[in-house]
């Protein structure tokens, strides 16, 4: 079989701290390959550098100086780690048989590579990094990381437990990808829609290499909230559900009420009332605001604005 070429894609956002190492032991992975003749001389690694304040893109210029298996996207400012990602495969998609997306700190095992390029040889065309443990995340990210992936597949939502963005895509399913048209793409939930044979590998995920985390509380919390509301309607089913369950109490009420007046009792009941205006303006405001935000997303999705620009691409010929 004619050995495939292989693209590794890795998204960095003010990534100084940790690029010399990152770079160093993914060429040493990749030149592994080539030399066992597992993927083929062409391969190559693509940092893509998502609007960077510190130095990034100037070392990845460097980097792709001094050595061809190296190439840079650099897109036109800063869109967010998923688009950032999909910049770089839509970009070398046309050149490789296969990619592999990974984090720029080192916490994918890269010795998990070869085991994704073996699945893709087996036949498959998605290949999921799976965490088997969680031991270096602390207990709060662990807790909320694993109870959100239980409450997107309790929304509906078909995503791979433990899996973040480390994996293998063919050219194939990159295609498949190029299919989806939205402008709030959340990959994770997008990729297993695809389709086509997919397979998994264990990983252990390590600690950041160097430098801080770029996804602070803030920003994985809307991170969140943007996986739930891109790939599921059930916060809107649920307004529903509950509108029809307090209509349902409200006839019970004016029966309730009918009855009182009848006994001439009419005077009390000044507490009931203003709680229950205090509840029911509450879970108006909150319909509304889910509601809106999907009405948000709509507008967003019309714009068809486009999800990034790229501003250079060092590849071979640059
Ligand atoms: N990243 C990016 N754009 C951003 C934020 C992050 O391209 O706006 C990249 C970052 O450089 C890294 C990856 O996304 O390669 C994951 O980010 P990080 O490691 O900070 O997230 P964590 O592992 O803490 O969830
Ligand atoms: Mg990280």
């Amino acid at each position: 079989m004619q050995r495939a070429t292989l693209y590794l894609v890795i998204p960095c956002y003010n990534e100084e701290e940790v690029l010399p190492e990152t770079s160093r032991q993914l060429l040493a992975v990749m030149e592994g390959m080539i030399a066992s003749e597992k993927i083929s001389p062409q391969s190559r690694i693509v940092f893509v550098n998502d609007g960077s304040k510190d130095r990034t893109w100037e070392m990845i210029s460097q980097l792709h100086a001094d050595d061809p298996h190296f190439q840079g996207v650099c897109l036109s400012r800063n869109r967010g780690h998923q688009n950032a990602l999909l910049a770089g495969l839509m970009t070398v998609k046309a050149h490789c048989d296969i990619t592999v997306s990974l984090d720029a700190d080192l916490q994918d095992d890269v010795g998990a590579i070869e085991a994704m390029v073996d699945k893709y040889y087996e036949g498959c065309d998605v290949v999921y990094g799976v965490r088997s443990a969680r031991d270096t995340d602390t207990f709060f990210k662990r807790f909320t990381a694993e109870g959100y992936y239980k409450l997107m597949n309790a929304m509906g939502a078909d995503i791979v437990f433990n899996h973040a963005d480390y994996r293998l895509m063919s050219r194939r399913a990159l295609d498949g990808l190029e299919a989806f048209p939205e402008v709030n793409m959340f990959l994770r939930g997008v990729v297993p829609m695809i389709g086509y044979k997919s397979d998994k590998v264990y990983y252990a995920r390590k600690e950041r290499f160097a430098g801080e985390s770029k996804y602070p509380l803030k920003k994985m919390l809307a991170f969140a909230w943007e996986g739930i509301t891109s790939l599921s309607t059930k916060p809107i089913r649920m307004i529903t559900v509950l509108g029809t369950l307090i209509f349902l109490v409200s006839i019970v009420m004016l029966v309730y009420s009918v009855v009182r007046y009848f006994l001439g009792a009419t005077t009390t009941g000044w507490a009931s009332i203003m709680t229950s205006i205090w509840c029911i303006g509450g879970l108006i405001l909150l319909s509304l605001g889910i509601i809106g935000e999907y009405i948000g997303k709509v507008y967003l999705e019309t714009k068809c604005r486009p999800k990034f620009l790229i501003d250079k691409y060092l590849d071979d010929e640059h």
